[in-house]
């Protein structure tokens, strides 16, 4: 199930962004990207090129991870390890708090969770 987010930063940053996967195996995997032109962009991991769906540049950074997002530590890597294999694409980990904002470059946009959706 994938989940409704709210992304806002105390600069006035506003985005609605969906977030993960519905339920059917075809469905995409939406995931928070950064692109240096378009800014905050939602992307399926499962293409096989992530690009940018507005301006198709390819040099994107994930959230989840250094340096858009903290590092938070995770004691069940190996076991996504194994899901991103069966999964056939590499799973990326979402963090709620203290990521980059695209407006005002603050580590200061928080994902609120605000509903899910099929
Ligand atoms: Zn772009
Ligand atoms: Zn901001």
């Amino acid at each position: 199930m994938g989940t409704i987010y709210q992304a806002h930063c105390g600069c006035g940053f506003e985005k609605e962004l969906l977030i993960g996967h519905g339920f059917m195996s075809d469905s995409p995997d939406l995931f928070p990207f950064l692109c240096p032109t378009d800014g905050l962009v939602v992307i399926n991991l499962k293409n096989k090129r992530l690009r940018c769906p507005r301006c198709r540049r390819s040099k994107l950074l994930a959230y989840g991870e250094p340096p858009l997002s903290p590092i938070v530590a995770r004691d069940d890597d190996f076991r996504r390890t194994l899901e991103d294999a069966q999964a056939g694409y590499k799973r990326r980990f979402f963090v709620e708090n203290g990521n980059r904002c695209p407006s005002c470059g603050n580590m200061s946009l928080t994902f609120e969770r605000i509903g899910c959706f099929d």
